[in-house]
């Protein structure tokens, strides 16, 4: 297996801190310290000042830290004190003027905690916006090696479900058929909770799995990924027809997926991610649907499934090599049913590369069970 340089990339995050304006980071969300330490624990913050990087934590992890982080220092809390309570301390000993805390993963009665704290000091307390999220846009060799394996895991899963799909079946028992053959298959879980919708379920975008069964519609929308072992999800969505396919339902999906192949064409280093959304979105808008799709055409994804890469019509993004995102585009016809077809794409030096292969012609998409 690759190994991620945790280390190159906690000096990453340190090589932004001049152009930021501070000179210090208390790193809380718990993905970003992930991605900069290999923990996979919770309740910890990395504190990165220049000359300084450390894992302040508590006992439950100790042995943990020594496993997961060997190279790193880190700072373990009895329980007579608190995270912030070493964070004062790192600040102070770094001394610090322009500690900054991640202004998404603080909450508010935390900073409130913390400002009070250095009110009396010489700190200013500073809020950074994406620091580590936007290298993270960019996937290294070993994140992609694992998005490779959680798209595997995930197709492999989805096989599972389309040979076994039985007009009695519920939603429910879709997704938890599912879920197990994503284990089987050497998952560590699922990126979250499979999307299951038949026929007016599949018309609500972000539907739960309930109690609807294959028999009552002949479209069926399943949106699923895996988790590789090392935490990196994929993202996928397939609509199958499983009873007799009409001229609408096949007019909607290749509608969907015609903007969808359109918007993959485009993608390359350079493109505006909000340019890609537009190709897509009025590729719909002209085969009448516009009004239909109304979310965002994808998002970036790895050790989270939603991160910062989105493309949209408010989407300032560039697309750089290294970068992965779901293309997914959608109509949702309210009470009657929805499609929507969903890929991962690598940002490639030249162009893109579909990660994903799962069958997505309408013909391939047809299993009749209903028949
Ligand atoms: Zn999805
Ligand atoms: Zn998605």
């Amino acid at each position: 297996m690759l190994l991620p340089d945790y280390e190159a990339r906690r000096n990453r995050v340190l090589r932004k801190f001049r152009e930021a304006g501070i000179d210090s980071l208390l790193v809380s969300s718990v993905a970003n310290v992930r991605y900069l330490t290999g923990f996979t624990g919770d309740s910890s913050w990395l504190f990165l000042a220049p000359g300084c990087q450390i894992i302040l934590s508590d006992t439950r992890y100790e042995t943990q830290l020594q496993t997961e982080c060997p190279g790193l220092t880190a700072e373990i809390r009895d329980a007579g004190r608190t995270v912030l309570d070493l964070a004062i301390d790192r600040i102070a000993a770094a001394g610090a003027k322009r500690a900054a805390f991640e202004a998404e993963h603080l909450n508010f009665a935390t900073w409130q905690a913390l400002s009070n704290r250095l009110a009396t000091g010489p700190a200013n307390l500073l809020p950074a916006s994406g620091l580590v999220e936007r290298l993270r846009e960019v996937k290294d060799r070993s994140e992609l090696a694992q998005i490779r394996e959680a798209v595997q895991i995930a197709e492999r899963g989805i096989g599972v479900v389309r040979s076994s799909l039985r007009p009695a079946q519920t939603e429910t028992d879709i997704r938890f058929l599912l879920e197990s053959a994503m284990r089987d298959f050497g998952g560590c879980g699922t990126a979250f909770e499979p999307i299951v919708g038949v026929g007016p379920t599949a018309a609500l975008p972000h539907a739960h799995a309930g109690s609807r069964r294959v028999s009552e519609h002949p479209v069926l929308l399943v949106d699923w990924g895996a988790v590789s072992c090392h935490g990196y999800r994929s993202d996928l969505t397939r609509v199958f027809i499983t009873g007799k396919p009409t001229k609408h339902i096949e007019k909607v999906y290749n509608t969907v997926l015609m903007a969808q192949q359109a918007a993959i064409a485009a993608i390359r280093p350079g493109a505006l991610c909000s340019d890609v959304d537009r190709i897509a979105r009025s590729l719909i808008a002209d085969a009448g649907f516009g009004r239909f799709f109304g979310h965002g055409l994808g998002h970036g994804f790895g050790l989270e499934i939603h991160e910062s890469l989105r493309m949209s019509p408010l989407s300032q993004q560039v697309f750089e090599p290294g970068m992965v995102i779901t293309v997914e585009p959608g109509i949702y016809l309210p009470e009657k049913f929805g499609v929507r077809i969903e890929d991962d794409v690598l940002v490639t030096a030249t162009g893109c590369e579909v990660l994903t292969s799962v069958p997505r012609e309408f013909e391939q998409s047809i299993v009749g069970v209903l028949a």
